[in-house]
């Protein structure tokens, strides 16, 4: 479903991504961990064209993101991506926010899109919610409405960068419990996160990531079974 190939990327003469290769298969769950300023999130946004690439490959489904011409706009209609801030549009409601793109997009009419919006936000648990405004909810709340924004758009594959990051420690397992729901109803997900609980209990790979090199790149069992590279094992002893 994703295929990065020898993907490399600079900014000046800092090397931010270097020689990345790694894939993910239809309904896989890959983690990608590492420390900050790893690159993380600049993989991630190269898979659905949010940032370019210097060399090397993605493909989503078949599409080559780095063709010239390949239609961005319609790649990252079809590619969910969940940011850390929520990144919610704070003058619409809720169900507006999950209406937008269903119909400016999509041409989805008022009525379908409303219907798949309130399908939506029953699925992550914010039926009676709909009618506020991102301010009025919790962090925890506005994830779940950026997870069902996402969703809305029937997507192929999921894309997370630290989605219960910037969230309190009594509202990430709400946010996590749905993206488990969601991988365990098979969508194909790539998802950096440092909640080792949840790539322990729902990954299928976890790919460790260190100063734009992917240093691992292992089946989840494998990855938890104990022997790392020395660069996994020092992240490790930080965060665990
Ligand atoms: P991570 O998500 O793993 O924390 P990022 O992908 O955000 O890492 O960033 C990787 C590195 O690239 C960081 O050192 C960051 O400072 C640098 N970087 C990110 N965006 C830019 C940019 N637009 N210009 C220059 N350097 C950048
Ligand atoms: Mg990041």
């Amino acid at each position: 479903m994703i295929e990065l190939n020898g993907v490399t990327k600079s900014y000046g003469d800092f090397d931010v991504l270097k020689n990345c290769s790694t894939k993910v298969d239809r309904g896989e769950i890959v983690v990608i961990c590492g420390p900050s300023g790893s690159g993380k999130s600049t993989l991630i946004k190269c898979v659905n064209g949010l940032e370019p690439f210097d060399s090397g490959s993605i493909k989503v489904h078949g599409i080559e993101v780095g063709d010239p011409k390949t239609d961005l706009t319609d790649l990252r209609s079809r590619v969910g991506m969940v940011f850390q801030n929520f990144e919610l549009f704070p003058h619409l409601s809720v169900i507006e926010n999950i209406k937008l793109a269903q119909k400016i997009v999509l041409g989805r009419s008022d009525n379908v899109s409303d219907n798949k919006a309130k399908q939506l936000l029953d699925r992550v648990g914010l039926a009676d919610q709909a009618r506020k405004y991102p301010s009025q909810l919790s962090g925890g709340q506005q994830q779940r409405v950026a997870i069902a924004r996402a969703l809305a758009m029937d997507p192929i594959a999921m894309l997370f960068d630290e989605p219960t990051s910037a969230l309190d420690p009594e509202m990430i397992s709400e946010v996590l419990d749905v993206m488990t729901d969601l991988a365990k109803e098979g969508m194909t997900m790539m998802v950096v996160t440092h909640e080792m609980g949840f790539a322990r209990r729902v990954a299928t790979r976890v790919v460790f990531i260190d100063q734009g090199e992917i240093v691992e790149d292992r089946p989840s069992d494998d990855f938890f079974s104990g022997h790392h590279n020395q660069r996994t094992d020092a992240f490790l002893s930080k965060i665990l």
